[in-house]
Parts: C-alpha cells; sequence; structure tokens
C-alpha cells in the first residue's frame, strides 16, 4: 500500500512530464474505480494545461489551468506508469489513460481499485470531502512539537492510534507511525495524551526525519529505475523495525538475549512492530 513518501514520489516523478503540457487525450476505461468517477471526467480535462502537480497527505493533486484540480488516490495497489506516445494496448488494470502534446503517456494501473479519482475547483480544494478533516502535513510547516501536543491532548487512545487517524498528522500509515515512534523512543501503547513537550518535540522531529529519509530513497529510486520500467511509486527501503520482528533492535547496545529484539504486536487489527526496551 503505498504510503506518503510513495505519493510524493509519484508526484515528483509526474511533474516534469505534466507541469505546463496540455493533456490532449484522456481516456477512462470504467465508470468507477472505489467510487464512480464525476461526470464529464475526460472532456473536462482534454485540452486543459497542467499548471502544477502537488501532493496533499496521499493524494495527488493535479492543478489545470482553468482552476479545475484532478484529486486522485493510489488505493492499495494503484500506480502510475509513464511511456511515450502511441499509447500502447492497455492492459486488464489500466483504467485512466493521459496523454500529452509532448507526446508522453500516462497511466493509471489498479488491480484492487481502491483509488479514487475526483475532480474539484482550485476555490473548493480545502472543503472537499476528503481532504477538509485532515490534520496537519507532516512535512509543511504548520507541523511541529507543540502542534502535534496540541491534536494529542485528551486522547486516550494509544500514541499508535492517535497517529493513524488523518485528523491528527495527514498521511501517516502503518509502516512510517512504527518507524518514527521508535526514532522517537516513545512505546506504541502509550497514552497518546502523555505525549507532551520534550516528547512531543522529538516525535514530530522524527516523523519528519523517517518520511524525508523515505522520499530520498524514493527519488534514487526514479533516477536509478524510471528509464528502465517507467513506473512509479513504489521502492525498497530499509526499516528499522517495520516487518523485522525478532531481529535485533539496531538502536540497543545489549544483546539480543537480554532485549528478545523487535516485537510485534497487534493494535486495532494492525501489526506494531517496536523494541521494548527502548521505547517507552
Ligand atoms: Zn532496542
Amino acid at each position: 500500500m503505498p504510503e506518503l513518501p510513495e505519493v510524493e514520489t509519484v508526484c515528483r516523478g509526474l511533474a516534469p512530464h505534466l507541469e505546463g503540457r496540455v493533456l490532449t487525450r484522456v481516456v477512462q476505461r470504467r465508470p468507477d474505480l472505489r467510487f464512480p468517477f464525476p461526470p464529464k471526467f475526460c472532456e473536462r480535462l482534454t485540452g486543459r494545461r497542467v499548471s502544477a502537480v502537488r501532493r496533499r497527505a496521499k493524494y495527488i493533486l493535479m492543478h489545470l489551468d482553468d482552476g479545475t484540480v484532478l484529486l486522485a488516490h493510489l488505493g492499495m495497489s494503484g500506480r502510475m506508469v509513464i511511456s511515450p506516445a502511441p499509447a500502447p494496448e492497455p492492459a486488464t488494470h489500466d483504467h485512466v489513460i493521459f496523454e500529452t502534446d509532448e507526446g508522453t503517456v500516462v497511466t493509471f494501473n489498479d488491480a484492487r481499485r481502491f483509488g479514487m479519482m475526483d475532480l474539484t475547483e482550485e476555490g473548493a480544494l480545502a472543503e472537499h470531502p476528503m481532504l477538509r478533516s485532515l490534520g496537519p502535513e507532516p512535512l509543511g510547516n504548520d507541523f511541529s512539537g507543540p502542534v502535534l501536543a496540541e491534536r494529542l491532548a485528551g486522547r486516550m487512545s494509544p500514541i499508535k492510534a492517535a497517529l493513524l487517524d488523518q485528523t491528527v498528522v495527514a498521511g501517516l500509515g502503518n509502516i512510517y507511525v512504527a518507524e518514527a515512534l521508535f526514532h522517537a523512543g516513545l512505546s506504541p501503547t502509550r497514552m497518546a495524551a502523555t505525549v507532551t513537550g520534550a516528547k512531543a518535540e522529538r516525535l514530530a522531529r522524527c516523523i519528519r526525519d523517517v518520511l524525508a529519509r523515505a522520499i530520498e530513497a524514493g527519488g534514487s529510486t526514479l533516477r536509478d529505475h524510471r528509464q528502465a520500467s517507467g513506473e512509479l511509486g513504489y521502492f525498497q527501503h530499509q526499516f528499522s523495525v517495520y516487518d523485522r520482528e525478532g531481529e535485533p533492535c539496531p538502536g540497543c547496545t545489549c544483546n539480543l538475549a537480554k532485549t528478545g529484539g523487535i516485537q510485534r504486536i497487534v493494535q486495532s487489527g494492525r501489526s506494531t512492530f517496536y523494541c521494548s526496551h527502548r521505547q517507552r
């Protein structure tokens, strides 16, 4: 499932091919993804120039020259594939095809169809049902220790669950919450409201750091592999605790027998990986 760094990587990969380009052809190959496409989807996009490709949480925002914004979410399995025109024969799960005046084809492929696309207006973007309740952007200027502490205040749920709540911080998923809590030395089971002051400061910094490092790794993947496959968004990344149950903790100097290594627990039906020795 693409997390924020993957979506950011997709946006950065799309930008040089789409920004400033006119969409000369848009093909929609089915009536819906997770939700129906908006009416006249292709007509409203065709002939428009793309002014910018941006990201908000895990949404790709394609801004067009007439003030329309295409909002896209990759869902569980969505990906964007870039290829030169003419568009190749569509594969089974190719649902939307964009072609630019520069002769680039961007294909949205989504086998499980949990992705979505919608059209809105620039001025109504912040109030879009998918965006209006989102918390601050973790890599944005509005995110800090005090902001995080304020959003966690009074919350009796475990900090892990609170960070997955998109109204607290936007765009965080299971992997990067585990990583950020590890680096901040905070137990995922700790009550959210107890993360205040210096702890909140440290956690906010670690959230930004793990995301920034992953985006950097995504950037190198783009440089290395874009030409080869044309596929954007997925990359191998070394995690400190995520999916490493039983392995030695990279943060502990004492031996595995004493600490038990990285543990896995299940919280709200999802796996959490952490070091009970280091994270309190
Ligand atoms: Zn440890």
